[in-house]
């Protein structure tokens, strides 16, 4: 049933050719699984991540529905922003290009609302709009659904996010019952169940689930006053609570800076910066790698190469000027399948950085907002492992099972207490989980490894 290539599907020539100029040749997944379904007219309830081609698998279905000599809005696109509706809006056209006669018209806020009454005069075949501005434009009579065949929720799941439900269930219904209603969204739930239940009838439901870990990173901005960027850093960290989180700077003074403030306000942090010798960054990974430190303040150049396991967040304090070096920094959360945080914080001057971004990733920003947070000095964030220093290392022939059996045999200290065990050539460190690091210490000091004594002690930060 489902043919990868577009000449399979029974389209118009002229629009099977126009998509072959766009470069389209075969189907994505999400393409495969929904367009057969949306060319039989039926409804569809279709997920996928962000960037399978969603806006194609809707445009195609609906410009073939049109029916070009009836000037008349016959497909409604409803999407969550406004540069969301612009970008749907650039594709229909796109995709409508093999004739001169279909019109594709944006309706959004924030720009004046006459000239858009005006443009509807004219007549369109295709509206793409936010729903507040539909809705000014239903009551105000300037915009009619009397004639949809199509209607289209885009990233449903991000309309419900910003709270637009009861607008939307009003915006439809001006539409007429006898209709097509296609629903897509890069997240499934419960309410968006229940958003399909209430609009659509038999719908069929498709679904693209990847193991590509962009499914499992989620990435949110957060305006903030440049004066307050360290207390939302401090509240994101408090809210989020990640057990490990890399928080990126541009320059390394702020590094130090931030890295310093963060201390002083109780979380386990430490500098990552070119400054550091060999020895200190060393220590540094180690601890964070080991769970003994949860916050890493690092620059791009001293993370480069940096290979943290289970990285749960990536905190941008000011986002980089080049998009792919966001990319690279957001790159080191949510990897091998485990689920991952991106947070940014951007000032007011900082958001055509915001927008580099959203046009390298073909993404649309989602913003949250930062709740009033307390920064308290008597919080204290306290990792869940504690590093203790051990003066042999490969040279004395040390090896990590020698000093997991010196734990577990005399001390009876259970193995899944003790965490990451690093051997280096003239010391190692353990990791120990903050209950058990006494008992640890002490039963180092006075047993043998591999019968021989060494010293120990906890690392200068813990
Ligand atoms: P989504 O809405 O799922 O996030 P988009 O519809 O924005 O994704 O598509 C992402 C990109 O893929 C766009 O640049 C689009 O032009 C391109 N694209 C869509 N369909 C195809 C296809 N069949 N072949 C090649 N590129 C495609
Ligand atoms: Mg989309």
């Amino acid at each position: 049933m489902n043919s990868p290539e577009f000449s399979a599907l029974p389209l118009k020539p002229a629009l099977l050719e126009n998509i072959a100029s766009l470069g389209y040749t075969q189907l994505t997944p999400i393409q495969a699984e929904s367009l057969p379904h949306i060319l039989e007219g039926k409804d569809v309830i279709a997920q996928a991540k962000t960037g399978s081609g969603k806006t194609a698998a809707f445009g195609i279905g609906l410009i073939s529905r049109l029916d070009v000599g009836h000037f008349k809005v016959q497909a409604l696109v409803i999407c969550p922003t406004r540069e969301l509706a612009d970008q749907v809006c650039k594709e229909m056209r796109q995709l409508a290009r093999f004739t001169q006669n279909i019109k594709v018209l944006a309706l959004c806020g924030g720009v004046p609302f006459a000239p858009q009454r005006d443009s509807l005069l004219h007549g369109a075949h295709v509206v793409v709009g936010t729903p507040g501005r539909l809705q000014e434009h239903l009551q105000k009579h300037s915009l009619r659904l009397d004639h949809i065949k199509v209607l289209v929720l885009d990233e449903a799941d991000r309309m419900l996010d910003m709270g637009f439900s009861d607008i939307i269930s009003d915006v439809i219904s001006y539409a007429p019952s006898h209709r097509q209603t296609l629903l897509f969204s890069a997240t499934y739930s419960d309410t968006i169940r229940k958003l399909s239940q209430s609009f659509q009838f038999k719908p069929i439901a498709v679904s693209i689930d990847t193991n590509h870990h962009d499914n499992d990173l989620a990435q949110h901005f957060h305006r903030v006053d440049p004066a307050k960027r360290l207390h939302a850093l401090g509240y994101l960290l408090a809210y989020h609570r990640p057990e490990s989180t890399v928080v990126f700077c541009n320059t390394k003074r702020e590094c130090q800076d931030v890295a310093g403030s963060l201390a002083n306000c109780g979380f386990s942090v430490q500098a990552l910066h070119g400054d550091l010798e060999q020895r200190d960054r060393d220590q540094v990974l180690v601890r964070f790698a080991n769970k003994s430190c949860s916050v890493l303040v690092a620059t791009d150049v001293a993370a480069r190469g940096l290979d943290i396991k289970e990285l749960q967040a990536v905190i941008n304090y000011e986002l980089p000027w080049d998009p792919e070096v966001y990319v690279h920094r957001i790159g080191r959360s949510g990897r091998a399948g485990k689920k991952g945080l991106a947070l940014s914080l951007c000032a007011e001057t900082e958001l055509d950085r915001v927008k580099a971004i959203e046009d390298y990733l073909n993404i649309s920003a989602h913003w949250d907002e930062l709740a009033p947070f307390k920064l308290s000095y008597e919080r204290r964030f306290q990792p869940p492992m504690i590093t203790l220093w051990i003066d042999g290392g490969r040279k004395q022939k040390v090896r990590p099972g020698d000093i997991l059996g010196a734990l577990t045999g005399t001390a009876g200290i259970a193995a899944t207490e003790v965490g990451k065990i690093d051997v280096f050539d003239k010391h190692a460190y353990v990791a120990i989980t903050r209950q058990y690091a006494d008992q640890a210490l002490t039963c180092l000091r006075n047993g043998k490894i591999k019968g021989r004594r060494y010293n120990v002690h906890k690392s200068q930060w813990d």
